[in-house]
């Protein structure tokens, strides 16, 4: 191996014990584990009928005579290599925000002022996964705090929680610029320290808000009008899609729909909307 290629495997097998699943990705060719919660995905993925947008070719390793040739096994391509990752032993959100450290993995680093990682309860049953930070949350490094956040505050304490309750967290962690819709290479790149984060915190419900959301845990494509206020599933977790709250901003008369998808958020957390004042 030249030493270019041998740099880029090395940063490839870095970035693969950043996300604890090196082993994986070393027997990938051998066993192919395939969760509960990926598979829903393959079912999902199964009716769109096109290969997940996360998945990583792997390179062919030269056969030796120490090395007999890896015998040919089927390719299940709608599986991704992160949908089937194993759980990260002993995981915490405090190592997952450590394994991120001053993030330089993708180009929107380069224009971030901080990275916005998540905020909220760690044992939280209730959790929201927006797009990506926009201007505010990029400047104080909070999820959620800018005018989308506040009327995101109102509908969690619409449902009778506080913001503290539950937990809050995007699938990019760095702001695109002038707020563009996240590339899928950021996506792949980012999304991988969200399902640490979803596995540590094992929450009762996943919300969605908008498709970027949904669309990355489930490798779905579908739009978020088909696929709005019916129960999925997320390596276990029951998770639900919403419109996001700027889509609400845009189109006040879609707040109707977002309610009665909350309400059964709310049943299935077994909360009762607080008396109105
Ligand atoms: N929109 C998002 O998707 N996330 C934020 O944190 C803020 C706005």
């Amino acid at each position: 191996m030249n030493s270019g290629n041998r740099e880029l495997a090395e940063a490839w097998l870095a970035y693969f014990r950043d996300l604890g699943i090196s082993s994986f990705y070393l027997n990938r060719a051998y066993s192919l584990p395939i969760t509960a919660g990926a598979a829903s995905a393959v079912a999902l993925n199964a009716a769109t009928a096109s290969p997940s947008p996360r998945s990583v070719p792997l390179p062919s390793r030269p056969s030796t005579s120490e090395h007999p040739p890896a015998p040919v096994l089927p390719v299940i391509k709608s599986v991704s290599l992160f949908e089937a990752a194993e759980r990260v032993a002993g995981d915490t959100l405090e190592r997952i925000r450590a394994d991120i450290g001053d993030c330089k993995r993708c180009k929107l680093c380069q224009k971030r002022t901080n990275i916005v990682f998540g905020a909220g309860s760690s044992s939280a049953e209730l959790v929201f996964v927006g797009e990506g930070p926009g201007h505010d949350e990029d400047i104080q490094g909070l999820p959620f705090v800018g005018r989308a956040g506040k009327l995101l505050t109102q509908m969690i304490e619409a449902m009778g929680l506080r913001r503290e309750d539950v937990y809050i967290c995007n699938v990019v962690k760095c702001r695109p610029p002038e707020n563009r819709t996240p590339e899928p290479d950021e996506v792949e790149t980012c999304s991988p320290f969200l399902f640490r984060q979803l596995d540590v915190i094992h929450p009762k419900v996943i919300v969605c808000l908008g498709a970027v959301a949904f669309q990355s845990l489930l490798g779905a494509k579908q739009s978020i009008s088909r696929l709005r206020g019916q129960w999925l599933e997320f390596r276990g977790m029951p998770l639900l899609a919403t419109y996001h709250p700027a889509y609400l901003l845009r189109n006040p008369s879609a707040k109707g729909d977002v309610w009665e998808d909350l309400k059964k958020v709310m049943a299935h957390l077994g909360l009762k909307p607080p008396a109105r004042r």
